[in-house]
């Protein structure tokens, strides 16, 4: 047993990152490349992962994608805007490949997992964790499962109140304009208010206190709805060390003493598996857990 391998799938809608791990979840060879069309991309990984002999497969993709086990659909990206991509059966086309138990799940739900299993979240029970980058979403885990059932969830997607120095912005959600935490807060969001990637925003601009405050809402929205033990934030935004502690004190503004939260500084975090290692550690903890429920 001690010497089983586990494959990981980081399917991003920009890049794919494979990875190939031992049984503590430590990365013993990884690759990646930039998303191309499903065949060309398809056929990388299963070119990667050929040299190797892996007993499962962990699988974390963009979305929206069909996760559940019992839909006509499942394994399938649904309405993506990568039009190529859109009713693809990412699952099918590595079971035709490869005949091991494979675990799929949405990017989100795969970096939650990483962090519950080994990060933040590892000495708690429930948890929820955010990317803020090309887009946002979440993944909730209570009691080591997903919340989701008719679908997995769309956080991102959930409604935020305006900044009140934000009122012209039209926002960048193809179908909801600012009005969404995607359209009012995502990577592409700060670009198109300020002309500059998020990366060379300096921490003295305005745009922050407005990219603050949705987070802030988003955050606090998920104490209330989930009320879970952490709230992890990771994302190529959430690398501005600045942000938190300005969503940290937005929160407090929110509730107003309302609802009894930790210390804040523990309660609302960043990720801690390093080298955004969140997804990848999650696949391989669910495709552990795919291999031992196949009775191994
Ligand atoms: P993806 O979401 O595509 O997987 P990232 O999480 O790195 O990848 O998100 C990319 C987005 O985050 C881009 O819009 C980029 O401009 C923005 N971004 C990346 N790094 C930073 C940073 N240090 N500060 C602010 N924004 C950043
Ligand atoms: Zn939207």
């Amino acid at each position: 047993m001690s010497s089983k391998l586990l494959g990981s799938i980081e399917a991003g809608g920009t890049k794919f990152v494979c990875a190939v791990g031992d049984l503590n979840f430590k990365v013993q060879a990884q690759t990646s490349f930039p998303t191309g069309n499903p065949e060309e991309t398809m056929a990388k990984v299963i070119d990667f992962f050929s040299a190797y002999d892996i007993s499962a497969i962990g699988i974390g993709s963009f979305g929206p994608v069909d996760i559940d086990p019992n839909s006509e659909n499942y394994g399938k990206i649904l309405a993506t805007p990568k039009l190529e991509w859109r009713g693809y059966d990412i699952l099918s086309a590595l079971k035709q490949r490869f005949k091991l138990p494979i675990f799929l799940t949405t990017d989100v739900n795969a970096s939650a997992f990483g962090e519950y299993t080994m990060g933040a979240a590892a000495n708690v029970d429930s948890c929820v964790y955010f990317t803020v980058g090309t887009g946002i979403g979440g993944g909730v885990i209570q009691n080591g499962e997903f919340i989701g059932g008719l679908t997995h969830l769309e956080m991102g997607h959930t409604f935020v109140k305006r900044h009140p120095d934000d009122t012209d912005f039209e926002g960048v959600c193809p179908y909801h304009g600012a009005d969404c935490i995607e359209g009012a807060a995502s990577g592409p969001s700060l670009q198109a208010r300020t002309g500059l990637r998020g990366e060379s925003v300096t921490e003295e601009h305005d745009v922050w206190a407005i990219e603050a405050y949705y987070i802030a809402q988003l955050a606090f929205n998920t104490r209330l709805n989930f009320a879970p033990e952490k709230i992890i934030f990771g994302g190529g935004v959430m690398q501005q060390e600045h942000l938190m502690s300005r969503v940290r004190s937005i929160v407090e503004e929110l509730n107003n003493r309302y609802v009894d939260m930790p210390s804040l500084e523990e309660y609302i975090v960043n990720p801690l598996i390093p080298e955004n290692g969140s997804a990848t550690v999650g696949n391989f903890a669910l495709a552990l857990r795919a291999l031992e429920n196949n009775g191994e």
